[in-house]
């Protein structure tokens, strides 16, 4: 993969960054901006450098519509706010205003492209559509630099196409999460655990399937447990089921016994009888589970027990939280595993936006974990053993 270290010649040109701010908004405030902190290293080298950077981003899925709720102003105004230079936000079709803009840029001045998913061409699955939006980025810029790791899963015009057109290279963020993710999957040190949680099951189905034959311990906890459960004959009352899916988590149980596989799942659960923040929590064993009870989080026995294999281990991937952590009283699954995870001794990796974001919101700081992932997808993706468009093209 080519990095930013073979970038030659870039005073005064126009760098085209992509950038990954998919960051969570409400009512025009950020709740957290990691993802945007993670993209400073790259801009301030290129700035230092005398680039022109223009930056191009999604926010959510406006599915090629012009959605002001999914507008990347906030997003302009916080890049300003650490960078401390001014951050102008131009239109995302290449109209008149924009070209100008870029005309009159000075050498270290920085732009931000709206959300680039306005544009329907950005995701379409018709190459030409893609290519013909990639084609007017590339119009406008001298070199590419793929930066946004959260998107690099994806075969989209800002990612993927416009990266064959310009001489392109990965950023220091794509070159950070790629150095981790080949540490996760070429000869980690053993043990090695995952811990799954989030809440669907067929999200994380690929990911189980290729790690199963790698791992030593796979914990699952959140609302794809209960499929687990299920699996294993429980009844699970009103908590989240993936049925459909039931006979491949069978399949998947007794791999992981073939394998000698240790398969941790919660013993105890925290339920409530309905889903929202007043629910009061009650513990049951997780054989003990009434039809009108909703599993919201893993018990306390359950934390103790994941976060004991937890600690042992000396490589540590974990993604997706094991509770309705948004929920105070269904946090402390999350909790435990994230106070477990700063205690390895080795690499522990926190996989994934959400996850991150859980963590930050639980009163964790980014530098007591090995490493925080800002692509939940992109990260699954690797570990499937998929090839991620974003990545590849950047080999060609
Ligand atoms: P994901 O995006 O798949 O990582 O899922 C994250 C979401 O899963 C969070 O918003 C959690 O609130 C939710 N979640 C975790 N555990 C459960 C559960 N037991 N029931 C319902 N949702 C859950």
């Amino acid at each position: 993969m080519r990095t930013i270290a073979s970038l030659k010649g870039i005073e005064g040109a126009r760098v085209l960054l992509r950038s990954d701010f998919n960051v969570p908004i409400k009512d025009g405030v950020i709740s957290d901006d990691g993802r945007i902190r993670a993209s400073l290293p790259t801009i301030n080298h290129l700035r230092s450098l005398g680039a022109k950077v223009i930056i191009v981003a999604h926010l959510g899925r406006p599915k090629g519509e012009r959605n002001l709720e999914l507008s990347l102003a906030p997003v302009a105004q916080r890049l300003s706010e650490l960078l401390d230079v001014a951050v102008p936000l131009l239109p995302t079709g290449y109209g008149p205003e924009t070209e100008l803009h870029i005309s009159q840029m000075n050498n270290g001045d920085v732009m931000l492209v709206e959300n680039i998913r306005f544009e329907a061409r950005e995701t379409s699955k018709n190459d030409p559509d893609r290519i013909e939006l990639a084609s007017q980025l590339a119009q406008n810029a001298d070199f590419f630099v793929s930066d946004g790791f959260g998107a690099v899963h994806r075969k989209h015009a800002s990612v993927y196409d416009v990266a064959k057109l310009l001489p392109s290279v990965a950023g220091f963020l794509v070159e950070a999460e790629v150095e981790v993710l080949k540490k996760l999957t070429l000869n980690p040190a053993r043990p090695y655990g995952v811990v799954l949680g989030g809440a669907k099951v067929s999200d994380k189905l690929g990911v189980i399937d290729n790690l199963l034959s790698k791992v030593d311990l796979l914990a699952i906890g959140g609302g794809m447990v209960f499929t687990f459960l299920a699996a294993n004959g429980l009844s699970v009352g009103k908590s989240l089921l993936e049925s459909d899916q039931i006979e491949r988590v069978k399949e998947f149980i007794s791999r992981a016994e073939k394998l000698g596989v240790k398969l941790l799942l919660p013993t105890d659960i925290v339920v409530a009888s309905e889903f929202s923040a007043q629910a009061l929590p009650r513990t049951v064993k997780s054989t003990e589970i009434a039809d009108e009870d909703l599993g919201l989080d893993i018990g306390p026995e359950s934390a103790l027990s994941f976060a004991n294999s937890i600690q042992d281990c000396h490589t540590l991937f974990w993604n997706g939280p094991m509770g309705v952590f948004e929920f105070h009283q269904f946090s402390h699954g999350t909790h435990s595993i994230a106070k477990a995870l700063t205690e390895v001794d080795g690499l522990a990796v926190v996989g994934g936006g959400d996850s991150a974001a859980a963590v930050r919101r639980l009163g964790f700081s980014d530098d007591e974990f090995g490493y925080i992932s800002t692509g939940g997808g992109a990260s699954l993706e690797y570990l499937e053993g998929k090839e991620l468009p974003g990545l590849s093209v950047l080999s060609q």
